[in-house]
């Protein structure tokens, strides 16, 4: 992994080593890349944090403050998967290039070592390379400023161009921070950072909201911000501390940015830290989003998820895009068209992002031909379709698929079906572009015709049948022929002696000289001539950036809508009707992601319906352990945040009125890292959910209270409750273990029973998914206890306890009871009639329906035999 070539002079008192220790210092605690030759190097105590990192090996060259100088190195034409190792792994990276070549430094002097400055330090939020990034998340660099009870935000994708600013309340820091996810967050370095991400102190000078105002009037060229939308003072400062940064990061190089766009949090629905884990939206297998995308680009992919992070809350806006994805519905062959014209636009946004920051290969160049061919196309399929019937969200989409004239045509006609990856390897320009280029490329394709002619020249001259002209990279062009015969040539004066190998030695002439110099010229030529045709088109991209991303933003928005009127098809998914009031009635809902788990094991999803209207708004939903609860809270949350992002959702029907905040306390936690116990996290949430949420809210609790005592835990459950239904008023699902809340529903108005259907069966139980009006007969947890396998004399002894719990033994006097009971006394099975008993002191005959009475009357039946 080190440059073994030839070993340059590190010692500490060489000008090499004063030029890296000067880079170093500049560098500061980002890790140095310093090239040399084909190789980056690292020394001291980045190369042994580097070796580690990257499990590559570190060695040790002459001495530094008289100890062995330790050193690693990774070849340049690797390193960008080193690079990607190093970034997540959470360093920075500063890159120092060669920034003239050995000759210059000559010319200052024969012992002038060549000049090298660091060109680029790499932070996670600064990266634009395919490999340094996932190609469907979006990378945000993000800058944060408190001031008083707001705080200024920017944040940008450099990858994408994408950019935004807004000042919002301290309160709605941390659920931005998690619903935009930045992977880089600079904040002053005055004041605390908010957990759980970590930020890069940063100055706090560089809040300043006036450089900020003119550094953004300097970079879109105008006079004021006004045309763009307004823009609070403290997101101003943010925005003046994240430009400072890609200035710092990117060395000069230009950054395409778009114009910045003014975000608004009243836009969409609220969703905090904690409701967006426990409904698992993103992420890996398992999240609503890997279940739901159907995307075929990158960044339809990245639009998805931006969607599903911040439903909209505006109706018109949200059936704007439904419209979209119904019209795409209707014909299925149209949306094959459209998946498969859409499958051949490359991520044109992301091409042009590196093309603007002059990193780009001329394969970014023929990706943006080919995004800008397949938008062309797609725009005109959709002007024949659209003919009948389609929505009106359709019509600016179709019209900002038009390529940038000229642009398109300057592509085409430049590049090469395939060019190649590097610039230098020469190819990328297509014949007939240029005749001086065509002619420089006939040159050197001539040339090799000569060289074989030379080489029957030089074998006839010389005798030697074997005589070959061959090309290496350090000696250039020279003849070879084994040691055996080149005695001839060492005698001859027209033969110059370059290399003696094992078997073999080398020589040339003045004619091969002559020949070599004309081929390695017209080869020169053409690539400097078609470098010039690169730089030229760059220039032109560049130039169309924003038009580019008004096509890449269409591409993406359709993919999006097609993708999501595919799976809306195959799976069945119907239009929610959105309104004002406060509906939520959801016909046989399903939970999407349970769903497909449900499938592939081959078992059927029990739809189910959620009606919290008027008399019913709060649901108190009671059932055993495992009977679907959490599943049926679950979907109906996903169903607002699927609707509101403009999706069809898994249900017969549903009509949903705009959920301002969504609040999910589904399933216990901890965040020990944070110090906070179960019961702690579970009360903070409670807590924000009660401090946070209006009548317009949705929100679905479980078993709250359940990690404390039991009387504890009941007595908050049930003043929360009390208060969601008498304060809040908001819609809103309540699963709890507790029967004694039961007894509310006299009290509640607007509360309603229901519960998880069960049965049980031959001494088992059978989850029948189904949620039904009442409350669940009993808990069930010692059956769910035997279904996960706990032995049957725990189970024995845990039935005797509860017998004697639920007569209230216990409570009299814990001690007393205690001693009542036969300790050693181990049943492995409860007798017949004694199950037939606790069976049918269990029954609350009240809330079963008509077909769980019969199958209720089955089974004591069978009890009944046994005994
Ligand atoms: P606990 O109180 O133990 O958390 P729970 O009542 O919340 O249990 P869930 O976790 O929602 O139960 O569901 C348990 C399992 O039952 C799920 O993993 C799923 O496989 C299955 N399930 C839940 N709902 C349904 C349904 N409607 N149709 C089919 N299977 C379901």
């Amino acid at each position: 992994m080190t440059a073994a070539t030839k070993s340059p002079d590190i010692s500490p008192a060489s000008p090499m080593m004063a030029q890296y220790l000067a880079l170093k210092a500049e560098a500061g605690s980002a890790l140095l890349l310093f090239r040399m030759g084909d190789f980056y190097e690292l020394f001291l105590s980045d190369a042994a944090t580097a070796a580690q990192a990257l499990d590559i090996a570190l060695t040790h060259r002459g001495q530094h403050d008289g100890a062995p100088l330790p050193m690693c190195g990774v070849p340049v034409h690797s390193h960008e998967a080193y690079l990607a190792r190093l970034v997540k792994a959470g360093h920075t990276v500063a890159i120092a290039e060669q920034v003239e070549n050995p000759a210059e430094a000559k010319k200052r002097g024969s012992k002038s070592v060549v000049k090298r400055a660091i060109v680029r330090v790499i932070t996670p939020g600064t990266l634009t390379e395919e490999r340094l990034l996932e190609s469907g998340r979006a990378n945000w660099l993000m800058a944060g400023f408190p001031s008083g009870d707001t705080v200024g935000l920017a944040w940008a994708d450099i990858s994408t161009g994408a950019f935004h600013l807004a000042t919002i309340p301290e309160g709605a820091l941390a659920d931005e921070i998690s619903r935009i996810a930045p992977v880089e967050l600079l904040w002053p370095d005055s004041g605390a950072a908010p957990a759980p991400i970590s930020a890069s102190e940063t100055a706090a000078s560089r809040f300043d909201s006036r450089a900020g105002e003119r550094a953004l009037c300097a970079r879109y060229a105008l006079q004021t911000l006004d045309g763009l939308g307004h823009f609070d003072r403290p997101a101003l400062a943010a925005a003046n501390a994240l430009l400072a940064h890609l200035a710092d990061t990117s060395r000069g190089s230009p950054v395409r940015l778009d114009v910045p766009h003014a975000h608004s949090i009243a836009s969409s629905m609220a969703i905090d830290a904690a409701t967006r884990r426990s409904l698992e939206l993103s992420g890996g297998a398992g999240s609503l989003l890997a279940a739901i995308d159907r995307t075929v680009t990158a960044a339809g992919a990245r639009l998805l998820a931006a969607d599903l992070a911040a439903p909209l809350t505006n109706v018109a806006e949200i059936n704007g895009r439904l419209d979209l994805v119904q019209w795409l519905m209707a014909d299925s062959s149209f949306r094959d068209t459209v998946r498969q014209g859409l499958r051949a636009a490359p991520d044109i946004v992301r091409a042009l992002g590196r093309i603007a920051a002059d990193r780009s290969s001329p394969r970014d160049l023929a990706a943006l031909r080919n995004g800008l061919i397949a938008a062309h196309r797609l725009k005109s399929a959709l002007e024949v379709a659209s003919l009948n019937g389609a929505p009106l969200t359709l019509h600016p989409l179709r019209e900002a698929l038009s390529p940038p004239a000229g642009l398109l045509a300057h592509l085409e006609a430049a590049l090469v079906e395939n060019p190649p990856a590097q610039a230098n390897d020469g190819g990328a320009i297509a014949d007939g572009f240029d005749t001086e280029l065509d002619g420089l490329r006939l040159l050197a394709r001539d040339t090799r015709a000569a060289i074989a002619a030379l080489e029957s020249k030089l074998r006839a001259d010389s005798g030697i049948a074997a005589l070959k002209i061959r090309h290496n990279n350090v000696i250039g062009y020279h003849l070879e022929v084994a040691s055996r015969a080149a005695d001839p040539l060492m005698a001859s004066p027209g033969y110059f002696h370059r290399q003696t190998l094992a078997g073999v030695m080398r020589f040339d002439t003045e004619e091969l000289r002559g020949l070599a110099s004309r081929i390695a010229q017209a080869h020169a030529h053409a690539l400097a001539a078609e470098a010039a045709h690169l730089e030229e088109l760059r220039g032109k991209a560049v130039a169309a950036g924003p038009a580019v991303a008004t096509v890449a933003a269409a591409l993406a928005a359709l993919d999006r809508s097609a993708a999501l009127a595919d799976l809306a098809a195959s799976e069945n998914w119907c239009r929610p009707h959105l309104t004002e009031a406060h509906d939520f009635a959801i016909v046989a809902g399903r939970h999407p992601v349970v769903e497909l788990a449900r499938r592939t094991l081959g078992e059927p999803f029990v739809p189910n319906d959620c009606r919290l209207e008027a008399e019913a708004r709060l649901w108190l939903v009671t059932g055993p352990n495992m009977g679907g609860k959490s599943t049926f809270l679950r979907q109906n949350a996903l169903m607002a945040i699927l609707a509101q992002s403009g999706s069809y959702v898994p249900a017969a029907s549903a009509t949903i009125g705009i959920v301002d905040r969504l609040y999910s306390r589904v399933g216990a936690s901890d965040s020990l890292a944070e110090g906070r116990s179960t019961f702690m996290v579970e009360m903070v949430e409670t807590a924000a959910i009660l401090n946070g949420a209006t009548s317009r809210s949705l929100l679905l609790l479980d078993e709250v209270g359940r990690g404390t005592a039991t009387w504890d835990g009941l007595a908050l459950a049930w003043a929360i409750l009390e208060s969601i239904h008498d304060r809040v008023q908001a819609r809103c699902l309540f699963a709890s273990h507790y029967h004694e809340l039961t007894a509310l529903q006299s009290r509640l108005s607007n509360l309603a029973l229901r519960t998880m259907r069960v049965r049980e069966w031959q001494d088992t139980l059978v989850f029948l998914h189904e949620v039904a009006v009442g409350a669940a007969p009993g808990s069930f947890g010692l059956q769910v206890a035997r279904l996960a396998g706990v032995p049957a004399d725990v189970l024995a002894r845990a039935g005797e306890i509860l017998a004697k719990l639920e007569t209230g033994d216990l409570s009299r006097s814990a001690n007393a009871a205690l001693s009542d009971l036969p300790l050693f006394a181990i049943a492995p099975k409860p007798v017949p009639a004694d199950r037939l008993r606790t069976r049918l002191a269990e029954l609350h005959p009240d809330t079963l329906s008509p077909r769980a009475a019969l199958d209720l009357l089955y089974e004591l039946k069978e009890l009944g035999k046994d005994s």
